[in-house]
C-alpha cells in the first residue's frame, strides 16, 4: 500500500486528492493536509466583496466530502518536510493541527509521495501598512471580501449623503501579480455605484506596477477581436474609460497609511495618492515551509526558491530577458532533488517572470511577477496526480504526463455586475499563457485562440462557472467530467 499526501486544498490541491482518490481506490492511502475547515471558491470573493455573494454561497465544508470520498483529512498547517526521514525512519513530514479539537497539536506524517499544493503566502507584511490588518482592504480569502463590503458599504452611504469618495484599486506592491483580480474587483465597484447613480461623487483609480495595462503579469498579449487584432493595452484602457476609471500604472506601492498611499514609479519619483477606500493585492510568496536532511540539518534551500516557493522541473538558471525560452517552463513540477516530491498550483517556483523586468533608476524591481490562475493551477494538480498514480502502479516514479504553462491556454473572465441581466464580462482567452516566439513568431500566441470579447455572454459563463466548479469540488455525480 503507498500513501500520497497533498499539502493544501485549494484550486490545485483539491483537484489532486479527488483524482488521486478515484484512480487509488481503497488500496493506497490518500491524504489531505489543510488548514482550513472549508473548501473556497476563491474567484466568487469578488462578487462577496460588493455584497451580491453570501460567504456561504462560495464555500463549503470539506469533512464531508472527504470522508465520502475516503479521503484521509487532517485539518492541520504542513511545516516541516523530512525527505529523506530522520536518522533512519521514512520520509515524512511535520504537521501542526488548526482544527480546534486539537489545536497546536503536532503530528508526524509519513509518505510515499508528497504534493505541495499550498499556494500562496498573501505578503502583505512585505509592504509597510498594507493589507485588512492595517490600512488597506483585500478580497484574497472569502473573510477578506466580508470586511471589505462592510468597507465599501460605508463609502457608498456617505456618497449617498452626497460625500465624495476616492477609491483605490490595484496592486500593492512592485511586484505583485493577480492583476486580474484586482481588475475585475475595480471594475465591479464602478458597476455598483453606477447603480445606485452615484458616479459624480466617486473617483476612482487603476493603480498598477504594470508598464503598460493589460500586462497581467503574462506579458499583455495581441488578441483576435471582432475580427481585428489589438492590444490588451488598447483593450484594457477602453473597458476602463468606459467605466469612468482613470489609472496610475508603472507604480510600485512601498507604503500604506491611513489614507494614503506611497509609491515609487518607474521614473523613480516617489509619489502618493490619497484615499477613502482601498484595495490593494499583496505580494505572493511561499507558505514557509522548511526541509530538513536525515541527520535533521536544514535543507530548505535545496527543495524551495529563495521567495519559499518549491522547485520543480523548470530551468532556473539565470538569464538574460532577451534568452528567456518557454522551455525554462516546468511541465511535471517534479523536484529535481526528490522524484517523489512535486508542488501544483501556485507553489512551484517559476523560472523567471513572464512581463520584461523593469527597474526604477533607484533600482526599485517595479513589474508583475507571472499569474498562476486557477484554470492552470487545476490542470496541474490533475497531471501531478495522474503521475503519481502511474508511478504507484508502476512500482516505480514514471512520468507521462506534461503540463506546461508554455502549452495550455487560459481563460479569463473579467466580470462585473451580478444576476442574469445584470453584467457585463471581458472576456480573454490566451494560448499558451507563456509566450513561443520560436513557434508563433509574430504575436507570440496563437491568434487563433487569443481572443478578447466584452458582452453579456461572457458574465452569464462565470456566473455558470462558479456553480459548474463548486459542484465538480462537492464530488457530486459525475465530476469527474468537468474539466478543470
Ligand atoms: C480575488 C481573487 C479572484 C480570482 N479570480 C480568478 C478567476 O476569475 N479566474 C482564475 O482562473 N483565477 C482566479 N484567481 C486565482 C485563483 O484563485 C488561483 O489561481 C488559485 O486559487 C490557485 O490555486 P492553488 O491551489 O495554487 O492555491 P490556493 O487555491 O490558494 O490553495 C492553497 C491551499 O493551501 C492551503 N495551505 C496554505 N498553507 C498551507 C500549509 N502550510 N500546509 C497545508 N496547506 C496549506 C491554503 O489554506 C489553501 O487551501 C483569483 C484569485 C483571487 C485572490
Amino acid at each position: 500500500m503507498a500513501k500520497v499526501v497533498v499539502l493544501g486544498a485549494g484550486v490545485s490541491g483539491h483537484t489532486a486528492v479527488m483524482v488521486l482518490k478515484k484512480n487509488l481506490g481503497k488500496k493506497h492511502d490518500v491524504v489531505m493536509v489543510t488548514p482550513n475547515s472549508k473548501y473556497q471558491w476563491i474567484p466568487s470573493n469578488i462578487w462577496v466583496g460588493i455584497g451580491q455573494m453570501t460567504s456561504e454561497q462560495v464555500t463549503f465544508p470539506l469533512a464531508p466530502v472527504y470522508k465520502k470520498k475516503g479521503i484521509i483529512y487532517k485539518q492541520a498547517l504542513a511545516k516541516n518536510i523530512y525527505p529523506d526521514g530522520l536518522n533512519g525512519t521514512n520520509p515524512f513530514l511535520e504537521i501542526e493541527y488548526t482544527h480546534e479539537a486539537h489545536r497546536g497539536k503536532m503530528e508526524r506524517v509519513e509518505y510515499d509521495y508528497l504534493i505541495n499544493a499550498t499556494g500562496p503566502k498573501l505578503n502583505f507584511a512585505a509592504t509597510p501598512g498594507l493589507g485588512p490588518q492595517a490600512n488597506s482592504l483585500s478580497v484574497c480569502t472569502t473573510d477578506h471580501a466580508l470586511h471589505t463590503w462592510s468597507k465599501l458599504q460605508e463609502s457608498l452611504d456617505k456618497m449617498a449623503r452626497g460625500e465624495k469618495q476616492r477609491f483605490v484599486i490595484g496592486t500593492g506592491h512592485p511586484m505583485a501579480t493577480c492583476q486580474g483580480a484586482a481588475f475585475e474587483y475595480a471594475l465591479n465597484v464602478a458597476f455598483e455605484i453606477n447603480k445606485r447613480k452615484l458616479m459624480d461623487k466617486a473617483e476612482i483609480i487603476w493603480l498598477t506596477n504594470e508598464y503598460e495595462l493589460g500586462d497581467f503579469g503574462m506579458g499583455g498579449a495581441f488578441i483576435k477581436k471582432g475580427g481585428y487584432v489589438t492590444s490588451t493595452k488598447i483593450f484594457t484602457e477602453s473597458i476602463l474609460a468606459e467605466y469612468g476609471i482613470k489609472w496610475i500604472k508603472r507604480a510600485g506601492v512601498t507604503k500604506v497609511e491611513p489614507g494614503k498611499i506611497h509609491y515609487e514609479n518607474l521614473d523613480g519619483e516617489h509619489k502618493n495618492v490619497e484615499f477613502d477606500f482601498s484595495m490593494l493585492i499583496p505580494a505572493f510568496a511561499g507558505v514557509g515551509l522548511k526541509a530538513y536532511d536525515r541527520e535533521g540539518d536544514d535543507i530548505t534551500d535545496n527543495l524551495f526558491a529563495p521567495n519559499g516557493l518549491m522547485k520543480v522541473d523548470a530551468d532556473y538558471t539565470p538569464k538574460d530577458f532577451n534568452n528567456w525560452s518557454v522551455n525554462d517552463w516546468p511541465s511535471t513540477y517534479q523536484n529535481p532533488a526528490y522524484e517523489n516530491i512535486f508542488a501544483a498550483g501556485i507553489a512551484f517556483a517559476p523560472p523567471h517572470a513572464i512581463s520584461k523586468p523593469m527597474k526604477s533608476p533607484n533600482g526599485t524591481a517595479i513589474f508583475p511577477t507571472p499569474p498562476r490562475t486557477g484554470m492552470p493551477s487545476g490542470v496541474m494538480g490533475k497531471v501531478v496526480a495522474l503521475n503519481v498514480i502511474k508511478s504507484i502502479k508502476a512500482g516505480k516514479p514514471v512520468i507521462k504526463h506534461h503540463a506546461s504553462m508554455g502549452r495550455m491556454g487560459a481563460a479569463c473572465i473579467i466580470s462585473s455586475g451580478y444576476g442574469i441581466r445584470d453584467g457585463m464580462a471581458a472576456t480573454m482567452t490566451v494560448f499558451p499563457i507563456v509566450p513561443d516566439y520560436e513557434k508563433y513568431p509574430e504575436w507570440g500566441r496563437d491568434i487563433g485562440y487569443t481572443v478578447g470579447e466584452p458582452g453579456l455572454a461572457g458574465h452569464w459563463m462565470k456566473l455558470f462557472m462558479h456553480y459548474m466548479f463548486l459542484y465538480k469540488a462537492k464530488a457530486l455525480p459525475g465530476w469527474s467530467l468537468i474539466p478543470e
